[in-house]
């Protein structure tokens, strides 16, 4: 009918505008040719430390090169990738993309850390250490310049397991950090039990900062709950120089958000880094 056919070309039409796909199948296509031919690329989002107002890190965050739709972003295919496995391989390329990039860093005096997300599947999915130890062997890192992501509410899926992975990787000399911190469930009691590096407090207590009063409440409970652990913090999402402000004011660590720099690609992250440097300097 026509109503049928009017109702087909809107849907298409809207699909092209927001990148969508057909179906889920197209989409686990499509990620299966991407991982053999290479189509994606690590993007570096820098972190400050707020105390010394230098870049201390970057954390690693994925873009697909999709040879038909451009560059998408991870909300558009990781939930897919974890639903059907193909995140094992995904975060298998991941993880040392970034080893390398951040040995290639190291070796040209560029001292930083890098962040990795790592997703449940993988975590949990039983290989990670090995693979881990194996990169380390090859790309030989400073001791804590690699963090591994997790968000606290995958962390807390198999607790046990978790607390010995997270030893483990600690003991390899990685570094552990939850991710989104705030929106799960962690109790104080596994904070203290898990070799954990570092909290991110999630960008949605940021994002309300300047405007509830809750947040602020919320967040200084955080920072002050991270120095009782003797945890390293850092700031997601962070925007504008009010909340920059209140966090350095209240020694929050770190901060990473839009006010600083979006992700970039490797060389144009660089140059940020160097301009960076000079500005601290002069
Ligand atoms: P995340 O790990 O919490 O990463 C932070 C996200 O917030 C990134 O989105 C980043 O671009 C965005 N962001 C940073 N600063 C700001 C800001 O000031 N304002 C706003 N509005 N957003 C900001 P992105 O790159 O789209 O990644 C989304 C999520 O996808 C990540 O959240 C992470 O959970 C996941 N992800 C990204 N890369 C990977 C990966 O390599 N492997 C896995 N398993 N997951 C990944
Ligand atoms: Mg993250
Ligand atoms: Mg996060
Ligand atoms: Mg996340």
């Amino acid at each position: 009918s026509a109503k049928k056919k009017q109702g087909h070309t809107i849907q298409t039409f809207t699909s092209t505008l927001l990148d969508a796909f057909k179906d889920d199948a197209e989409l686990e296509r499509d990620l299966n040719h991407a991982i053999r031919t290479r189509q994606f690329e690590l993007y570096y989002q820098p972190l400050k430390d707020l105390q010394t107002q230098r870049y201390i890190g970057a954390e690693a965050l994925i873009r697909w090169h999709h040879p038909k739709r451009g560059v998408l972003y991870p909300g558009a295919f990781i939930d897919i990738a974890e639903q059907t496995g193909l995140i094992n391989a995904i975060g298998s390329w991941v993880l040392e993309a970034a080893c390398k990039q951040l040995y290639l860093w190291q070796h040209h005096d560029i001292n930083l850390s890098m962040h990795v997300n790592v997703s449940a599947r993988q975590f949990f999915g039983g290989n990670l250490y090995e693979q881990v130890w194996d990169l380390l062997n090859r790309y030989p890192l400073k001791s804590r310049s690699l963090i591994l992501e997790i968000t606290e509410t995958e962390l807390m899926e198999d607790i046990r397991y978790a607390t010995n992975l997270c030893q483990e990787l600690a003991e390899l000399g990685v570094g552990l950090a939850i991710d989104d911190f705030g929106t799960g469930y962690s109790s104080m009691r596994y904070l203290k039990q898990f070799p954990i590096s570092k909290l991110k407090i999630d960008r949605s207590f940021i994002t309300d900062l300047n405007i509830s009063h809750q947040s602020r409440e919320i967040v200084s409970a955080i920072i002050a709950m991270a120095k009782a652990l003797n945890i390293s913090l850092t700031a997601e999402g962070v925007e504008n120089t009010e909340q920059e402000t209140f966090l350095t004011e209240n020694l929050c660590h770190q901060a990473q958000g839009f006010l600083y720099s979006p992700a970039l690609r490797q060389a144009e992250f660089s140059s940020f880094i160097e301009n960076a440097k000079e500005a601290v300097l002069h």
